[in-house]
C-alpha cells in the first residue's frame, strides 16, 4: 500500500505520467484485463459518498490523480503525488510507446463519428500505431453484448473507454470478465481532444492548476459540477486524516 495514498477511502497510485504509462505497457504483456481509471476530485467525492462506487474504483489495477485537487489532497495527507496524471496525457505517452509494435487499440466513446475522426488524427500523430476498431459511446443496455463482441473480435489488447465518469468506470467494471483486452482505460473526453472536436486548456492553465477555470469559461454550465472542488478540499482537510495510510 506504500505507493498509494488513501484519499477519503480511494487508494490513488502515487505515479507520474511516465510511471503510469510504463505500468500500462507492462500490463499489456500480462494475462487478464487491467482496469485503469483516472479520478478527479469530483469522482473521489462521489466515491466518498457511495461505497459501491468506491469499491469499484479500488478494484482497479491503476488509479491515477487526474486534477490538481487530487494532487493537493495527497500533499495534505503527507503522501505527495509528484504531478497530475490525467488520462489524456497518459494515453498520449502510452501511444507513443506502442506505435510500431504489435499492440492494437480500440476506441470506444464519443458522439457518432468522433472515434473515427480521432482514429484518423491518431494515425497521423503516431505513425505505425495499429487501431483495431471504433464504436461511438451512445447505446442502449441491450446493445452492450454486441459492443463487447465487436471489441473482442477486433483483437485489440488496449481499449480506451470514453463515456465520461462514472459511466465509463461502471461499463468497464460490468464487462471486465468478458473483455479479452489486457488494458481498459476510462479517459473521459479524450477522444474529443484527439479528434479536435474539443480543445484542451492551453498549457499555461494546466501548468498553474487552473484548467478548471479555462473549462468554466468555455462551458459556464459546468459551474454546478465545479463546486465539487471546494467541497472536496474542505472534506479532505476535515476528514482526510482519519483515513489510515499504510
Ligand atoms: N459520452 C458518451 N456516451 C454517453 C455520455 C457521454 O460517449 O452516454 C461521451 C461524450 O460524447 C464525451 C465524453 O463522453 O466525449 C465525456 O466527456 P466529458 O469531458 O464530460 O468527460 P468527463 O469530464 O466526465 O471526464
Amino acid at each position: 500500500m506504500d505507493n498509494r495514498v488513501n484519499i477519503l477511502g480511494v487508494y490513488v497510485d502515487m505515479v507520474s505520467i511516465e510511471e503510469a504509462s510504463e505500468k500500462i505497457v507492462s500490463f499489456l504483456g500480462e494475462k487478464g484485463l487491467h482496469k485503469v481509471y483516472t479520478p478527479n476530485s469530483e469522482i473521489i467525492m462521489a466515491a466518498y459518498k457511495d461505497e459501491a462506487f468506491r469499491n469499484l474504483l479500488n478494484n482497479a489495477e491503476l488509479l491515477t490523480a487526474d486534477g490538481i485537487g487530487v494532487v493537493y489532497a495527497s500533499k495534505i495527507l503527507g503522501k505527495p503525488i509528484s504531478e497530475r496524471a490525467a488520462g489524456y496525457d497518459i494515453a498520449c505517452e502510452v501511444l507513443g510507446r506502442i506505435k510500431g509494435t504489435e499492440h492494437k487499440l480500440f476506441l470506444f466513446g464519443g458522439r457518432p463519428g468522433v472515434a473515427e475522426q480521432a482514429e484518423r488524427e491518431l494515425l497521423k500523430r503516431y505513425p505505425g500505431l495499429k487501431i483495431a476498431g471504433c464504436r461511438n459511446g451512445y447505446f442502449k443496455p441491450e446493445d452492450e453484448p454486441s459492443i463487447v463482441k465487436q471489441i473482442n473480435d477486433s483483437g485489440a489488447d488496449l481499449l480506451f473507454v470514453c463515456l465520461g465518469a462514472p459511466k465509463q468506470e461502471q461499463w468497464i467494471s460490468r464487462h471486465a470478465d468478458e473483455l479479452s483486452a489486457r488494458v481498459a482505460m476510462g479517459i473521459g473526453g479524450s477522444l474529443d481532444v484527439f479528434a479536435g472536436t474539443a480543445e484542451r486548456a492551453p498549457k499555461f492553465f494546466c501548468d498553474h492548476g487552473i484548467e478548471w477555470l479555462y473549462r468554466l469559461s468555455k462551458q459556464p454550465s459546468r459551474a454546478g459540477r465545479m463546486l465539487a472542488l471546494p467541497k472536496f478540499g474542505f472534506t479532505v482537510l476535515l476528514k482526510g486524516r482519519k483515513y489510515k495510510q499504510d
